[in-house]
């Protein structure tokens, strides 16, 4: 592995030997993968192979059936008080944005700091106002969510999700819910995100998107990684019969 780019930056999240079980269903069969610091990992894959589940096991959503997930070397804690701790420090973002169908963008934004972190209102929402001109909506901060486009709404998910200054980014197929016209848009945040040094693990099937912003690139099938490896290898000269199956019925071609 001497090709990845961040070899020497800090693991954030560690999966060694992740095992989940849905009764007797193998979830996920021995993941061993890491996330360093600054680094954008994708997660692709066909549907059912298990990429949101590793996903909700990042931030103890899901307890694990064996092995460890280590967040900055430190286990995660199976007591949910401190589950809860950890999971502020992970921003999540979701198919379906849910935001809160109430409130407007700008409040959408600081609830959290205000609620969970103690920040005054004022500064929570000098701060909200701050995060929606980096996603590119300072003129949408008092739409509510219906009075937003499925790429807004998603842009100002992401917004909440960096209020509460994460160290990681967890996103979960974040355009897989949009009109097609406003996937740019989304992936285009999330690509500044990257090139300021955000540490972000992206559940995805914009592989045009993978490939020229992820790291490393990891190829779920069956709870299994079939191959990871930094982007060029995956999409260029992927090593697994199951990577080129996977690409190739998704149409891609280098
Ligand atoms: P992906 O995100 O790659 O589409 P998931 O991680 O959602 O896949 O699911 C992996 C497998 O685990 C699927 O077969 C799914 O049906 C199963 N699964 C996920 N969540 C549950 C659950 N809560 N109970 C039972 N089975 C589940
Ligand atoms: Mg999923």
């Amino acid at each position: 592995m001497s090709e990845r780019k961040s070899a020497g930056q800090a693991p954030v999240v560690v999966y060694d030997n992740v095992r989940k079980l849905y009764g007797d269903f193998v979830a996920l069969d021995g993941i061993t993968v890491q996330v360093n610091k600054g680094e954008v990992m994708c997660l692709i894959g066909p549907s059912g192979s298990g990429k949101s589940t590793l996903l909700r096991c990042t931030n103890a959503l899901e307890t694990i059936d064996g092995g460890r997930v280590l967040i900055d070397g430190v286990p995660l804690p199976t007591d949910e008080r401190q589950a809860r701790k950890v999971r502020q420090r992970m921003g999540m973002v979701f198919q379906n944005f849910e935001l809160f169908p109430h409130k407007n963008a700008l409040d959408n934004v600081a609830i959290g700091p205000v609620t969970v972190l103690g920040m005054s209102e004022a500064k929570a929402r000098e701060r909200a106002m701050k995060l929606l001109e980096k996603v590119g909506l300072a003129s949408k901060a008092l739409n509510f969510p219906n009075g937003l486009s499925g790429g807004q709404q998603q842009r100002v998910a992401i917004a909440r999700a960096l209020a509460m200054e994460p160290e990681v980014m967890l996103f979960d197929e974040p355009t897989s819910a949009l009109d097609p016209e406003t996937i740019g848009e989304v992936l285009n945040v999330m690509k500044k995100l990257a090139d300021e040094g955000m540490t972000m693990v992206v559940v995805t099937h914009e592989m045009a998107f993978a490939r020229s912003v992820a790291d490393w690139v990891v190829v779920f099938d069956h709870g299994k990684v079939v191959e990871q490896g930094p982007p060029r290898q995956i999409f260029e000269a992927p090593h697994a019969e199951r990577t080129r199956d996977f690409l190739g019925h998704l149409g891609w071609q280098g």
